[in-house]
């Protein structure tokens, strides 16, 4: 059977059901808006758990690509108090695979591999029911038609109004991005209290974690509470006396304010800030807990676009899952007609496991960044191997 299957964004999830897809011979249509791979830069890194991330790239043929490319180090993981006090310092075990690290760009690479990817092609909207198929529109004036669209593009999705009116709320929860780079070499000290994999303060309603990356790139996130105007006013919505507003474009500025919101941390946490390069403003947002939608020929969701949750290590599992094992389900469909069939039986079943887990990471958001620090670390003792 052939239909003309387009899948819109070239992130873990679309380009995860391409290849799966592609690895059982169906051609499949990837439109990305990225006018290029390296367009901007990739982000952090990503923990693929086994029977997640790793499956879906078993499915994929690329485990063994994975396996070369992974840090299992990574998987290290060290709290602290805000006076500097190492609270807890797991060590992955030898031979441990459970999660290791990969960086986005890597895997992106990994994942792209023989695909024919259009780039710059971003959608404005897709229209289903059309008497051709599905209507994809482009930025660019163009248009095309497909049997199915599967929506892959992610927590700003221009595929979701064509089946859903929800739409991404602010959580309450603000992460500042900063990185480092060669911190072996450049900060040694930096290098040892991270560790080889994560670290993380908790303190009263904010948080800074660091997390290595490949090459001696580090990438630290400053989190806190507030409203998401917080930079408008620093002294009425972060309590930061005397201090207006901020110009988020200034890294200066940004730094200072962060150094004034954690001040009286211990000086070498604190040095991530000092040191750190660009700052990148992540206001964090999630649709609904258990969004689902009344089933649509012809359209699909997978990933952020469908759930998109807060960032605690699972969004780009379950996106390459979902992504894995629709196109398996597709690949195994008897014939055209049970496409649709499909479709509706892997929308029923992603909804229900993405609600699961969306709940979990909304419980999980209000212990990390809470006014309770001890609440943090009780989280991770409930989820790390002893
Ligand atoms: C700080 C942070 C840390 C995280 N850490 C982890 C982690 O350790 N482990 C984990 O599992 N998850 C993590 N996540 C979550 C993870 O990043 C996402 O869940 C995952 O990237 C979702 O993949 P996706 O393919 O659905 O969407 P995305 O990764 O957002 O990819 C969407 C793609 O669609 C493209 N696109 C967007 N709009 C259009 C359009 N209109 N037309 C065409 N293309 C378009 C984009 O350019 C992009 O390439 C983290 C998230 C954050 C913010």
């Amino acid at each position: 059977m052939r239909h003309r299957i387009a899948v819109i964004g070239g992130g873990p999830a679309g380009l995860t059901f391409a290849r799966v897809l592609h690895r059982h011979d169906h051609a499949v249509t990837v439109l990305e808006r990225d006018p290029a791979p390296d367009a901007r830069p990739p982000g952090g890194t990503l923990d693929l758990h086994e029977g997640m991330g790793q499956l879906a790239l078993d499915k994929a043929g690329l485990l063994a690509e994975f396996r070369a490319l992974s840090r299992p180090e990574g998987q290290a993981m060290r709290i602290l108090d805000t006076d500097g006090t190492v609270l807890r310092d797991w060590q992955p075990r030898p031979g441990d695979r459970a999660n290791p690290e990969i960086d986005r760009g890597q895997l992106r690479d990994l994942l792209l591999g023989p695909l024919d990817v259009r780039w710059g092609r971003g959608v404005t909207e897709v229209v289903p029911r059309t008497r051709d198929g599905v209507l994809v529109h482009f930025a660019d004036g163009r248009q095309e038609t497909f049997d199915l669209v599967i929506g892959a593009d992610g927590a700003w999705s221009r595929v979701r109004p064509a089946i859903s009116s929800a739409t991404p709320h602010y959580t309450g929860v603000t992460f500042v991005e900063t990185s480092l780079d060669d911190i072996d070499t450049r900060h040694p000290g930096l290098a040892r209290l991270i560790g080889d994999g994560s670290m993380a303060v908790y303190g009263v309603n904010r948080a800074l974690v660091a997390q290595r990356n490949s090459g001696g790139h580090v990438k630290v996130y400053a989190q806190f509470r507030a409203p998401l105007d917080w930079h408008t006013n620093l002294d009425r919505h972060l309590g930061l006396n005397g201090r207006a507003g901020l110009d988020l474009a200034d890294a200066e500025a940004v730094r200072s304010s962060l150094l004034a919101l954690f001040d009286g941390w211990a000086a070498p946490v604190l040095d991530l800030l000092r040191h750190g390069t660009a700052f990148v403003h992540r206001p964090l947002h999630v649709l609904p807990v258990s969004h689902a939608w009344a089933h649509v020929p012809g359209v699909t969701l997978l990933g952020d676009a469908a759930h998109l949750m807060p960032p605690l290590g699972v969004g780009a599992n379950l996106a390459m899952l979902e992504g894995a094992e629709l196109a398996e389900s597709i690949a195994a469909a008897p014939g055209p007609e049970d496409l649709d069939e499909v479709v509706r039986a892997f929308e029923e079943q992603m909804q229900a496991r993405a609600g699961r887990w969306a709940k979990m990471t909304t419980a999980g958001l209000e212990r990390l960044v809470s006014p309770d620090p001890a609440e943090a670390l009780a989280l991770f003792d409930d989820v790390q191997p002893s």
